[in-house]
């Protein structure tokens, strides 16, 4: 069953098309990897897919649990975001000096949008509560949650990628986006954000599409893998295949 399917996407910038036609599927409940050397169009493919770009010519389709299709192209980051999807950073930036707790309140908070009468006239303890609980059972999953009272800034490198993660999963996202997960993160933490996506994938039924450029570590963590160069999707299949696939050997190791 698809969560994403995109369909012959095409972005120009100018008369250049960073993304020259591109197909990508992403499958519900799997971790989907997209690979390729700088320049290869990856960030705007992921732009395109979250709103910030509207695409020349194209079809970006997102499917629910139900697996109805709905037409996403070219539509407000906003609205793309509230079918589900979610890119780490379009969640406002951790705050630094807030408690790793409080940055999962926040996120909660903002994404309620209403005004102070209706929320006053609710029963706003139990909700807090109801919020606190459900933050933790996230930190719990992102193995933060010994560390819920410690202010943001002392977290380490690997740490405040997985509180980015758990920041996503308390906005309610279905397809979490994760943009270079372990850049400038050291080895041994950058597998635990890695096995940590796989855990959460597993147990909380949430799908991943990820960007990455550590591929040694990236593919042992992930289910499909797509290969990207000059705009184009040039391979895609398991792990294996991909890393054997010629032409991705030529991209990355033959120029
Ligand atoms: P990747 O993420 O794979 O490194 P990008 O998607 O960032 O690649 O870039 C793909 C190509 O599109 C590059 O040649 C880049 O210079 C170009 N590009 C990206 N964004 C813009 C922009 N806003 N204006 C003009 N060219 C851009």
């Amino acid at each position: 069953m698809l969560i994403l399917s995109a369909q012959g996407v095409v972005k120009k910038f100018g008369s250049f098309r960073a993304l020259d036609g591109v197909d990508v599927e992403v499958e519900r409940g799997k971790v989907t990897l997209i690979i390729g050397p700088n320049g290869s169009g990856k960030t705007t493919f992921v732009n395109v897919v979250t709103g910030v770009y509207k695409p020349d010519g194209g079809k970006l389709l997102y499917y629910t649990k139900e697996g109805k299709a709905v037409d996403i192209t070219g539509l407000p980051s906003h609205k793309i975001f509230e079918t589900g999807i979610v890119r780490t950073f379009q969640i406002p930036q951790v705050f630094q000096r807030l408690t790793v707790l409080e940055n999962l309140l926040v996120v909660a908070r903002g994404q309620r949008g209403e005004g102070l009468l209706p929320a006053l006239a609710r029963n706003w303890v139990r909700e807090e509560e109801e919020l606190a609980r459900r933050a933790f059972r996230i930190l719990k999953a992102v193995r933060l949650a010994d560390k819920w009272d410690r202010p943001a800034y002392l977290l380490s490198a690997g740490e405040m990628k997985l509180l980015e993660l758990a920041r996503a999963l308390m906005a309610g996202a279905d397809l979490i986006i994760l943009d270079e997960p372990i850049a400038g993160v050291p080895v041994d933490q950058a597998h635990e954000v890695f096995k940590t996506v796989r855990d959460i994938n597993q147990s909380q039924s949430v799908t991943f599409l990820v960007i990455e450029h550590r591929i040694d570590i990236a593919f042992r963590y992930v289910d499909y893998v797509y290969a990207m160069a000059s705009g184009r999707v040039i391979a895609r299949g398991l792990p294996d295949e991909v890393a054997s696939d010629p032409k991705v050997k030529e991209v990355y190791i033959g120029r």
